[in-house]
C-alpha cells in the first residue's frame, strides 16, 4: 500500500468510525487510484477522491407507521446522496435489517463510478431503511412505505434524485413508494424507476442486472475466444439479480446448477432450466417462500442450509465454469474463492455488490481468471434505470428489443472501458483497475470543471 493510500485510509477510518463497509470500498478505490495520480498529478492536487469518499448531503430519519394490529413501529430511513457531477443522484433503496450508515455510505460511494461507466448521465446515491419486507403482509409493507416516502419526498425529484429498488425492494415497494409521492406532491413523474409497466416503466428493467450480469460474463469469455454454451454456473441468491442471470444464462446456453436464500441453498446437477426457474419465480415473488421448497419439488436436486458459524459456503464448492454472486456484500470469503478455483472456476461476474472480500479478490487477481467485479458487471441495471429516465421524459416507451439492445450495447462499452483503462496503467486483465479508473476518470474531469463546490 503506497504512502498516499496509508494516510487516506487513516483518514477515513478516523473520520467515518465503525464503518467497515465503507472503509473496504473506498480502500480497492484508492488503491487503484494511486496509478492515476502519479500520472495525473492534478486530481490529486485538487483532492478529488478526498471530496468523492465525503456524501455531498446525508439523510437520515426516523420512519414511524402503524400496523394492522395498532401496534407502532419506529424504522430509520436514509438517503446518501454522494456525487452528482455528472447527473442526478442515481441509486436503489435497500430495506433489510442489516441496513445502516456505513453500508448504505458504501453502496453509494461505489454507484457513483458504477454509474460514470454506463456513460449515462447519473450521478451516484443510495439509500433505504432498516425495515424488515421479508414475511410481512402487503399492508405492512404498504404502510411502511407510505411512511418513508412522507419524508423522502422532500429531498427526491426527477432532476434532484430518481431511487430505485435493491435487496427488499421490488415492483411491490416501488409502487407503493410511488403512490405516495404522487399523492403528496401531487405530481406524475419519473421520480422512482423501476415502476410497472402501465405507468412509467421500461421494459427490460426487472431483468436488466441479472441479464447485464450475463452479458458481461459473456464479453469476458470473449477475449479468450469462448462462450457460455454448455458452461456450468454456480448462482447464489434467489430474488431480482438471481433469477434474471438464471434466465440469461439459459438463453445463452449455460446451465445454471445452483440459487440460494439466507437460509440455505439448492443444487441441481441437471440444471435450472426455464420450467423450473418459473417455479422459483412464482416462489419468491408471489408466495414469498423459500428456496428450500425447490428441493421438495424437483426429484434429482438437493438442499443444503447455510452453516452461519462455517468459515465458508458449501455452494461454493461445487465444479463449474462460472460463478455469479448475486445475494449480498462479502458472500464470498478467501476459503470461497480458493475453492472457486480449485474447482476449475475460470469466470466470476458479479451481480450483487462487493460480494468478494478483499483477500478473495486478491486469489482470483493471483490465480488470473476473469474477474469481473461488480461495479462493472452489475451496471446493467442502473443502465436501464437510465434508459427509463429518457424515456418517461421524452414520454414514450421504447420495445422489449431496444431497451435490451441498447443494454447490450452499454455492457459491451463497459467491459471495453475496463479493458482500455486497464491496458493504459499497466495492469492487463485486471477488471478491478479498469472500473476504478474508467469510472472515476469522467467524474473528477466533471469535478475539475465545475470548481470547489
Ligand atoms: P432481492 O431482495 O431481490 O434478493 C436478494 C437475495 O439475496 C435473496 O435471495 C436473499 O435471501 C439473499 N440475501 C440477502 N441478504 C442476504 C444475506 N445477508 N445473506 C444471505 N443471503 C442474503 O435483491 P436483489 O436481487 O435486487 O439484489 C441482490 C444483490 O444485487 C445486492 O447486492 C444488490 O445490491 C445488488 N444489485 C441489485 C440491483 C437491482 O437492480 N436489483 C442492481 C445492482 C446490484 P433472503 O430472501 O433469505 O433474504
Amino acid at each position: 500500500m503506497s504512502d498516499y493510500v496509508k494516510d487516506l485510509m487513516a483518514e477515513v477510518k478516523a473520520k467515518n468510525p465503525c464503518e467497515p463497509e465503507f472503509h473496504q470500498a473506498v480502500q480497492e478505490v484508492a488503491e487503484s487510484l494511486s496509478r492515476v495520480f502519479e500520472r495525473h498529478p492534478e486530481y490529486q492536487a485538487a483532492k478529488i477522491l478526498e471530496r468523492i469518499i465525503e456524501p455531498e448531503r446525508v439523510i437520515m430519519f426516523r420512519v414511524p407507521w402503524v400496523d394492522e394490529q395498532g401496534e407502532t413501529h419506529i424504522n430509520r430511513g436514509f438517503r446518501i446522496e454522494m456525487n452528482s457531477s455528472i447527473g442526478p443522484y442515481k441509486g436503489g433503496l435497500r430495506f433489510h435489517p442489516s441496513v445502516n450508515l456505513g453500508i448504505l455510505k458504501f453502496l453509494a460511494f461505489e454507484q457513483v463510478f458504477k454509474n460514470s461507466l454506463t456513460t449515462l448521465p447519473m450521478g451516484g446515491g443510495k439509500g433505504g431503511s432498516d425495515f424488515d419486507p421479508k414475511g410481512k403482509s402487503d399492508l405492512k409493507v404498504m404502510r411502511f412505505c407510505q411512511a418513508f416516502m412522507q419524508e423522502l419526498q422532500r429531498h427526491i425529484g426527477p432532476d434532484t434524485d430518481v431511487p430505485a429498488g435493491d435487496i427488499g425492494v421490488g415492483g411491490r415497494e416501488i409502487g407503493y413508494l410511488f403512490g405516495m409521492y404522487k399523492k403528496l406532491r401531487n405530481e406524475f413523474t419519473g421520480v422512482l424507476t423501476g415502476k410497472g409497466l402501465n405507468w412509467g416503466g421500461s421494459l427490460i428493467r426487472p431483468e436488466a442486472t441479472g441479464y447485464g450480469a450475463v452479458y458481461f460474463a459473456a464479453e469476458m469469455l470473449g477475449t479468450r475466444g469462448k462462450t457460455l454454451e454448455g458452461k456450468s454456473c454456480l448462482v447464489s441468491g434467489s430474488g431480482n439479480v438471481a433469477q434474471y442471470t438464471v434466465e440469461k444464462i439459459n438463453q445463452l446456453g449455460g446451465k445454471a446448477v445452483t440459487l440460494s436464500d439466507s437460509n440455505g441453498y439448492i443444487f441441481d446437477e441437471g440444471g435450472i432450466t426455464p420450467e423450473k426457474l418459473a417455479f422459483v419465480m412464482d416462489l419468491k415473488n408471489v408466495r414469498r417462500g423459500r428456496i428450500k421448497e425447490y428441493a421438495d419439488r424437483f426429484k434429482g436436486s438437493c438442499y443444503q442450509e447455510i452453516d452461519p458459524k462455517a468459515d465458508h459456503n458449501l455452494l461454493w464448492t461445487h465444479k463449474a465454469d462460472c460463478a455469479f454472486p448475486s445475494a449480498t456484500q462479502n458472500e464470498v470469503n478467501a476459503k470461497d474463492a480458493q475453492n472457486l478455483v480449485h474447482n476449475g472456476v475460470y469466470v466470476i461476474s458479479e451481480g450483487a455488490n462487493m460480494p468478494t472480500t478483499p483477500d478473495g479478490v486478491k486469489i482470483f487477481l493471483d490465480a488470473g481468471i476473469l474477474y469481473g467485479p461488480g461495479k462493472a458487471a452489475n451496471a446493467g441495471g442502473v443502465a436501464t434505470s437510465g434508459l427509463e429516465m429518457t424515456q418517461n421524459s421524452m414520454r414514450l416507451p421504447w420495445t422489449r428489443e431496444e431497451v435490451d439492445n441498447r443494454l447490450h450495447m452499454i455492457m459491451k462499452s463497459i467491459h471495453k472501458t475496463c479493458v482500455e483503462m486497464s491496458n493504459r496503467f499497466g495492469t492487463p486483465g485486471n477488471y478491478v483497475n479498469g472500473a476504478n479508473i474508467g469510472g472515476f476518470l469522467k467524474v473528477a474531469d466533471a469535478m475539475m470543471d465545475q470548481g470547489v463546490v
